[in-house]
């Protein structure tokens, strides 16, 4: 089937119009692809014209808001992902230039699975989230709202290292147990080398090992 399609794709002759080139000035190319980043964006974040959007450098974005409450709400509601990437948000502080302005880490909610029901308390949440480097929100339930299957923090995990995929406890006894963290709205990840930004189709490490011919266990 799929021979066939290729076949005849081959033996097909373009027609004159076909043939024609049809020119696309760069500079309109560009403002239309801008033009629908900015709706795209717009949109997802409920905003309308009030909203500023400009570019300061490669890939790089200032965003206006109206009102301090927008600001809050479109930060707090993050990750939020464009074209399978992650966009990165950083709030404008004192001094920040589009040079100075650093993306290491995105902010995520991790869920804690697997430590015992008596260790299940914010406090143990916000020690085993110390470790994916600064917490900043630490969910607060007790324990009699329930039964807890597991611990919530919002952590600022660092995109140039492997997403962590536990973490061990130690127990009043002295035991010691494996923690497994869960990511919720983990942006794209690669489940070879743990990294962010990229799936295992496009890393670089996982297609030199398969290129060696070494089986490779994930
Ligand atoms: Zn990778």
């Amino acid at each position: 089937m799929a021979k066939d399609v290729i076949d005849s794709l081959e033996n097909m002759k373009l027609t004159s119009e076909e043939e024609e080139v049809i020119a696309l000035p760069d500079e309109g190319r560009k403002e239309e692809i801008e033009k629908v980043v900015q709706d795209t964006l717009r949109r997802a974040w409920g905003m309308d014209e009030g909203m500023h959007i400009v570019e300061v450098g490669s890939n790089l974005f200032q965003f206006k808001f109206k009102t301090e409450f927008e600001l809050e709400r479109v930060f707090e509601g993050g990750p939020w992902t464009f074209d399978n990437q992650v966009l990165l948000l950083r709030k404008w502080q004192l001094g920040m230039t589009a040079k100075n302005v650093r993306f290491d880490s995105i902010s995520l909610w991790v869920q804690i699975w697997d430590a015992s029901f008596d260790m299940v308390s914010p406090t143990v949440a916000a020690e085993i989230g110390s470790c994916m480097r600064v917490v900043e929100e630490v969910e607060k339930r007790h324990r009699q709202d329930g039964q807890n299957l597991f611990m919530r923090v919002k952590a600022a995990i660092p995109v140039a290292k492997p997403v962590r995929q536990g973490g061990f406890l130690a127990g009043l006894d002295g035991q010691k147990m494996m923690t497994t963290f869960k990511y919720e709205r983990l942006p794209m990840f690669c489940h070879y080398c743990g990294l962010l930004g990229h799936d295992i189709k496009h890393c670089a490490n996982y297609f030199m090992l398969t290129k060696s011919g070494k089986e490779v266990q994930l």
